[in-house]
């Protein structure tokens, strides 16, 4: 998290403060009565207005931002390609410019290229989060995957957290990849050699490492969450995944079996059922921890707007 002028951004979790992440996970942790709905909405962003520019699609992190937005009193305004001036050849950067110029508090920004988040920032004043941009950097779901896995394995130090799949197209696996390694958690990235690059193993300063590897039946037994991630077809270039991808890499409900009794299991979503995860395994209350990082969502991105903006 890092300023540009005055303002504070959230453009990634590369290179973030051990202690400012800590400091944003108690704080969500804090927020969840409200994030939930329990408890009614706070004033801290009374009067202000969150712009989320939208240029790629999303389900999740677009409505959570609203929702975490409105939790803590804001209002928000919603900018996406279809139906503004983008579609007419508007840039992003003008489209962020005259939200700015109408006074909006801060830019929640997603984009199918990496680095636009970093470039808007580079010419608005106020807060930039970044919301996912192209294969680079998803934030405020890495923040989201660690809250949700402290809460069931009570800490991450120590922990082994596999990440499988096209880990080479995916921000989600970066982010988390940055976050997890800073707490001093070791990640072991699994998949086909075509989507999972040799040197991904060195993109991390730790003090976790992270390990390449290409079986995941052979790590299966030795990881304390794993999570499955989906095939970036928006992202591919040609001849990635292997015909075989299922068969080697889905987390079907008999890989799920060998897994560690207190394993738990994560995925970003959107899934894709019987592709890379079994509903079987998606569905279990026991081991899926997937619909509790959605509710983590909110509370984390409560968090990170309260800390960009108030
Ligand atoms: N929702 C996540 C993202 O925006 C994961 C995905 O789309 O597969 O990166």
């Amino acid at each position: 998290m890092g300023r540009d002028g005055h303002a504070r951004h959230l453009l990634g979790l590369d290179g973030m403060d051990r202690g400012v992440l800590e400091e944003l996970l108690e704080e969500a942790e804090r927020l969840r009565p409200v994030a939930s709905g329990r408890e009614p909405a706070l004033r801290r962003l009374a009067g202000r207005i969150v712009a989320n520019l939208f240029f790629e699609d999303s389900t999740r992190t677009r409505c959570s931002f609203t929702i975490a937005a409105k939790r803590l009193g804001a209002e928000t305004v919603d900018v996406t390609t279809a139906g503004s001036s983008i579609s007419k050849g508007e840039s992003l950067l003008d489209t962020a410019l005259t939200l700015e110029a109408m006074g909006v508090a801060g830019l929640v920004v997603r984009s199918p290229g990496s680095g636009t988040p970093h470039r808007i920032a580079g010419v608005v004043a106020c807060p930039v989060i970044n919301a996912g941009d192209g294969r680079h950097e998803h934030p405020t779901q890495g923040l989201l995957d660690i809250l949700t896995l402290r809460q069931r394995l009570g800490s991450v130090t120590g922990r082994t957290v596999a990440i499988v799949g096209d880990v080479a197209n995916s921000r989600v696996a970066r982010s988390a990849l940055f976050g997890l390694t800073v707490m001093g958690a070791d990640v072991l990235l699994v998949g086909p050699p075509t989507l999972v690059p040799r040197d991904m193993a060195e993109i991390s300063a730790g003090p976790g490492r992270v390990t390449v590897g290409h079986d995941l039946d052979a790590v299966l037994d030795r990881v304390d969450a794993i999570m499955t991630l989906r095939i970036q077809k928006e992202r591919q270039t040609g001849e990635e995944i292997p015909p075989d991808y299922r068969q080697r890499y889905g987390l079907t409900i008999e890989r799920a079996r060998r897994l560690r009794p207190d394993a738990i299991v994560l995925h970003p979503g959107p899934m894709n059922r019987g592709v890379e995860i079994d509903s079987e395994v998606a569905d279990d209350p026991g081991r899926s921890v997937i619909v509790r990082q959605v509710s983590n969502g909110v509370a984390i991105r409560m968090a990170v707007l309260a800390r960009c903006l108030g």
